[in-house]
C-alpha cells in the first residue's frame, strides 16, 4: 500500500513526514471526506450475523471496506453474507466462536495467511442476561464475561500480532451505556462492559506506539434481537423515552458514522477513547 504524505502546519513552516493511513493535509486544505474513506481496507466484525454487528459491517462496506463477517450461527452468517453481497459489498464469511481463544487465533492467522491482512477489528459479539444479582447464576456470569470481555482480548491480541509489524491497525471495542451506568438486574453485564472500556484503555496504552488506534464505541439503547424483550415492553419504552434526552430508541444505522470514524484515518490520533452514541442518556440524570 502506498504511504500517504502528511504535511503538518505549525504556523511558521510546513514540516513533512511519511505516515501510513494518515491524513493528507496540503497547505490549509484538508480533504475531510477522504479521511473517512475505507477503500482497500478489510474489516472483521464479530457477531455480525444480525443486529448492531450486521449494520456496522454494512456501514463499513458502504465506506469502501471489504468486510469479514463472523457469527457463531453459520446459517445466519451465510444469510448475512448473501444480503450484503446483494447490496454490492465484498464479503468474507468467517465462522468461529469468539469465546474460544484457539479458534479465534486460528481464524485470524488463517485469514491473514490465505486471504489478506485484517486492517480493522470490531469486537462486537456480546450478550445480555437478566436476573437479580443475589440469584444470578454463576455459570451465566462466567459465560457473559467470556463472551463480552474475554473475546475482545482474544480477538484484539490475535489481530494486534499482525498489525504491530505493519505499524497500523484499528480496533473498535463495542461498549455500552452500561460501561458508565448500572441498572437493576444486569450488574454482570455492567461489569463486563466497564471492563471492556478499561481493556480499551490498556490496549491503547500498550499498542498506540505501534501505530494502532484502539477505541470504544458505546451504544445507548438500540432496537435489536438483544433488546427485543425491552422493545416489546411498553413501560420500559416509556421510561426510556423519558430518560433519554433525545426521547427515543436509537436506530442501528445511527452507529455507523461513529464506527467509520473510529475505523478510518479521521481518528489517527484518537486512542483509548469511548465514544457514546446514546441520545444523551449518559450526560443527564
Ligand atoms: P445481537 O442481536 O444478539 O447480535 C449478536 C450476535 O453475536 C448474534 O448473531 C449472536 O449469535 C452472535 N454471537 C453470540 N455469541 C457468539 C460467539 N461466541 N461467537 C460469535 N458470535 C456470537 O446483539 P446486538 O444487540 O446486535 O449487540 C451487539 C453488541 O452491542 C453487544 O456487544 C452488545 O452488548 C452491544 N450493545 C447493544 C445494545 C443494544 O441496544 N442492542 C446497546 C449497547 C451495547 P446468537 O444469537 O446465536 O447468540
Amino acid at each position: 500500500m502506498t504511504p500517504l504524505t502528511i504535511y503538518v502546519i505549525d504556523n511558521s513552516s510546513i514540516s513533512k513526514k511519511n505516515q501510513q493511513h494518515n491524513v493528507r493535509v496540503e497547505g490549509l486544505r484538508v480533504n475531510a471526506l477522504k479521511m473517512f474513506d475505507l477503500e482497500g481496507r478489510r474489516a472483521l466484525i464479530t457477531g455480525s450475523g444480525q443486529g448492531i454487528g450486521f449494520e456496522l459491517a454494512r456501514g463499513l462496506a458502504s465506506a469502501g471496506a471489504d468486510v469479514i463477517l463472523n457469527d457463531i450461527d453459520t446459517e445466519r452468517l451465510a444469510n448475512a453474507a448473501d444480503k450484503l453481497r446483494s447490496e454490492g459489498a465484498t464479503v468474507h464469511p468467517l465462522g468461529f466462536d469468539v469465546t474460544d481463544p484457539e479458534k479465534v487465533t486460528a481464524a485470524v492467522d488463517g485469514f491473514e495467511a490465505e486471504t489478506s491482512p485484517i486492517d480493522i477489528l470490531v469486537n462486537n459479539a456480546g450478550m445480555q442476561f437478566r436476573a437479580p444479582l443475589e440469584e444470578f447464576p454463576i455459570d451465566r456470569f462466567d459465560f457473559m464475561m467470556r463472551l463480552n470481555l474475554n473475546s475482545a482480548f482474544y480477538g484484539g491480541q490475535a489481530v494486534a500480532r499482525h498489525m504491530i509489524p505493519r505499524q497500523q491497525g484499528k480496533i473498535v471495542n463495542i461498549c455500552s451505556v452500561q460501561t458508565a451506568l448500572a441498572r437493576p438486574s444486569i450488574a454482570p453485564y455492567t461489569a463486563s462492559k466497564g471492563a471492556v472500556a478499561n481493556l480499551t484503555k490498556g490496549m491503547a496504552t500498550d499498542w498506540a506506539k505501534y501505530g494502532l488506534q484502539i477505541n470504544g464505541l458505546a451504544p445507548g439503547y438500540f432496537k435489536t434481537e438483544l433488546t427485543s424483550a425491552l422493545v416489546a415492553d411498553e413501560e420500559f419504552t416509556a421510561w426510556l423515552s423519558a430518560r433519554t434526552p433525545a426521547g427515543r430508541w436509537g436506530e442501528v444505522s445511527e452507529l455507523v458514522g461513529a464506527c467509520v470514524f473510529l475505523s478510518s484515518a479521521a481518528s489517527s490520533f484518537v486512542n483509548g477513547h469511548v465514544l457514546y452514541v446514546d441520545g444523551g442518556i449518559t450526560c443527564s440524570v
